[in-house]
């Protein structure tokens, strides 16, 4: 692309990209030409997901030394200390992010500078998309465009090894929110600690619902600007009677690195939240999901207080979707936020395998399409279940917000035939459907109707 434009020259290259596929999916270059196509996308009763699409034209060899050297820690080491389990650990094979991707497109981290210009360029979504929608827009954004990578991946592996530690606390085994430990168990449980003021302090940190039931993630403070990663997940190990660090090395300008990312996205969040925008969050290669869906969850519990700002995704590709959407529902049940979800099938499939296969780990993903259309299936229904029990106990349905991003007629087909089996009506305003700009508008228009 970048010969081609060196030839042909700026205005000559534009016009051509426009006749092809670009003209086609893209909405336009800028906030001002993209205006015709919301409004004819608003005559049909369309809305638009914003979702700035600019992608560096980087060779595969640029790719994996950008992504090498972002994801490395300038400690050597893990956060953890100990070596990082393989689906967390970076492999230089499954560097270029975009390998066998071709719905999403990939962000490289460069530095702090090129991350703030794509926030200022999100803050610049937000304002085109409520100034072209009058409220009622969706702008779509990833994490990984905000920070270091390497802060998400080695983040995951903390994340998973607390949700651990916090199952053994509980005693439980599978889901823990099936647990009913209380504070007072875990006081007791505790009790032995020869630093009793840290202990309280851990206790501090941990909700609990108001029949004293834990809350299972007591990480709430991964949002706050100030937070400091290492202090963050010191636990009690029972094992020694003595704290202990979950992240055990993070240099200071890692850390400074991670409040940056946090800060970026509080700006983004607040921004939608007084534009009354809704801000979508995209899910990632399952190496970052543990992060970015904890953040995002935290989010939502911060700005949801009173409407769905905030949107996680949910690939139903994966083996635990159902059980992770179970989770944080009850979590926004228990904690009173509005719960917002896209639900996707996922678009990382093949490199997921591919990483799982090489790397030694168990494969992240259902074993087929028809695995995934169960799990998508399911997990909707699940949320339409509990939109229902909303709605007849005379609390607000919107509670529940959910998006239906998909192409498939049948997974669109199926979301209307269940909602009029349970009785979720369109008026109720709490589903939508997404689907990206061409890609089957006979699908979205007459739905947009
Ligand atoms: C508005 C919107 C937002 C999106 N946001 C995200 C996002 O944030 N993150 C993300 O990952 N994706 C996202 N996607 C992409 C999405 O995940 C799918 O890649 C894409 O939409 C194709 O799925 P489908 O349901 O539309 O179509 P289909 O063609 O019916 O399904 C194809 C999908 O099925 C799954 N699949 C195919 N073969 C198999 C198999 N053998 N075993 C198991 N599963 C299989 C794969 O996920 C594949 O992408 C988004 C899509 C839309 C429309």
């Amino acid at each position: 692309m970048k010969l081609t434009k060196a030839i042909m020259g700026d205005k000559l290259f534009v016009q051509l990209m426009k006749s092809t596929f670009y003209g086609h999916f893209v909405a336009g270059e800028d906030r001002f030409l993209i205006v015709p196509t919301l409004e004819r996308l608003r005559s049909f009763g369309v809305k638009p997901i914003l979702d700035y699409s600019v992608e560096e034209d980087l060779s595969q060899e640029e790719a994996e030394k950008r992504e090498v050297e972002a994801s490395v820690s300038s400690s050597g080491a893990s956060l953890s200390g100990e070596p990082a389990s393989a689906q967390f650990s970076v492999d230089k094979t499954f560097a270029d992010r975009r390998y066998k991707v071709q719905s999403a497109r990939t962000y490289f981290y460069l530095n702090e500078a090129t991350c703030e210009r794509n926030m200022e360029t999100f803050l610049e979504c937000l304002d085109a998309v409520k100034g072209a929608t009058f409220g009622t827009g969706i702008t779509a954004i990833k994490l990984t465009a905000l920070g270091r990578p390497q802060l998400l991946l080695q983040l995951s592996d903390v994340i998973m090894q607390a949700r651990d530690y916090m199952k053994q606390l509980a005693g439980t085994h599978g889901n823990v929110l099936t647990h009913h430990k209380t504070l007072s168990d875990l006081e007791r449980y505790l009790s032995n600690f020869s630093d009793k003021k840290e202990v309280q302090a851990f206790l501090d940190k941990i909700q609990h619902d108001k029949d004293g039931i834990l809350h299972l993630f007591p990480w709430s403070g991964i949002i706050n600007e100030d937070c400091e990663l290492s202090d963050t997940f010191r636990v009690p190990d029972p094992s020694t009677g003595q704290m202990r660090r979950l992240i055990s090395q993070i240099p200071p300008k890692e850390e400074e690195m991670f409040r940056n990312m946090i800060r970026r996205l509080n700006t983004i969040v607040k921004a939608a939240q007084d534009l009354d925008v809704r801000i979508m969050i995209d899910a990632e290669q399952t190496y970052f999901q543990p992060a970015i869906s904890r953040i995002t969850l935290e989010m939502m519990r911060k700005y949801n207080t009173e409407k769905a700002i905030v949107f996680n995704t949910y690939q139903c590709y994966l083996k635990n979707t159902y059980k992770e959407v179970c989770t944080d529902l009850e979590q926004a049940k228990r904690q009173h936020f509005y719960f917002g979800a896209k639900l996707v099938r996922g678009a990382y499939i093949e490199q997921e395998r591919a990483r799982a296969a090489a790397l030694g780990y168990e494969d992240p993903t259902n074993p087929s399409f028809e695995a995934t259309t169960e799990m998508y299936h399911k997990t909707l229904t699940e949320c339409l279940r509990r939109i229902r029990i909303l709605k007849d106990a005379g609390e607000d349905p919107k509670k529940i917000a959910i998006m239906v991003a998909s192409h498939n007629e049948d997974t669109v087909r199926f979301a209307i035939e269940k909602m009029n089996e349970i009785g979720i009506h369109p008026e109720d305003k709490v589903i939508c459907f997404g689907q990206l700009l061409g890609m089957c508008d006979y699908i979205t228009f007459p739905l947009g109707e």
